[in-house]
């Protein structure tokens, strides 16, 4: 199967999605990260561009992903640019990569750039219908902690997880691997992006669905072909 997801940030592919990157990718399957905003300048306490391109290669490196899809929308920006943009820009990526599953962003989460890319993606996500391209089979929202987290009441219902991908210890550490190839994402306790509120909501996705450490995710559009 070939899995992509579709984020904003660097960062937010491990975040939500890095411990299933590689438990999948060990299992024989392909990862591609679509990531839309290669550009640090309005990121506090960030690395310039190429260091911030090495961490993202090297990122995807320890979870097995392929080679980072970057895109240069203007971080912390998005809602500047048109839909149709991201929209294009996508379809074009899902036109490459010919995915079977894609994971994006939960559209009440609180970071703007997040609500653009995962409109934006939903959009997307119908090319089939429109083109002669592989249907995908599956789209997921990915829970980020520090954004969906922190999420504040709307008229958007909040992330409700109804998928759970069984990580284990051995991916979960690969995950943490990656998010501390990133300069400045690792933050100490009690931030969300802690050791000890990542391995805590791993644990407890894991409680919720009877597995060792998981990812949860919840269902935007699902094919069951049996
Ligand atoms: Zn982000």
């Amino acid at each position: 199967m070939i899995f992509l997801t579709v984020t904003a940030h660097p960062d937010d592919e491990i975040l939500g999605f890095g411990a299933s990157a590689a438990k999948f990718v060990s299992n024989g399957h392909e990862v591609y990260n679509c990531i839309l905003s290669g550009d640090v300048n309005a990121r506090l306490h960030r690395p310039d561009l190429k260091k911030l391109y090495e961490d993202t290669c090297n990122a995807q490196k320890i979870i097995g992903a392929e080679e980072p899809i970057l895109g240069s929308f203007p971080n912390i920006k998005f809602n500047t640019v048109p839909h149709l943009e991201l929209v294009q820009f996508i379809e074009k990526v899902i036109e490459e990569v010919q995915p079977d599953y894609i994971f994006t962003h939960h559209p009440s989460d609180l970071n703007d750039d997040h609500l653009c890319v995962s409109r934006a993606c939903q959009a997307a996500s119908r090319l089939s219908q429109r083109k002669p391209v592989k249907p995908i089979k599956g789209l997921y929202y990915m829970e980020i902690l520090s954004s969906t987290d922190w999420a504040m009441p709307s008229n958007v219902l909040p992330f409700q997880p109804d998928t759970f991908v069984e990580v284990g210890e051995v991916n979960f550490d690969k995950k943490l691997k990656a998010l501390e190839a990133y300069d400045g994402v690792m933050r100490p306790f009690p931030h969300p992006r802690s050791n000890e509120v990542l391995k805590g909501l791993a644990a407890l996705r894991g409680g919720q669905s009877g597995k060792n450490y998981a990812e949860a995710f919840q269902t935007a559009f699902q094919i069951l072909n049996l």
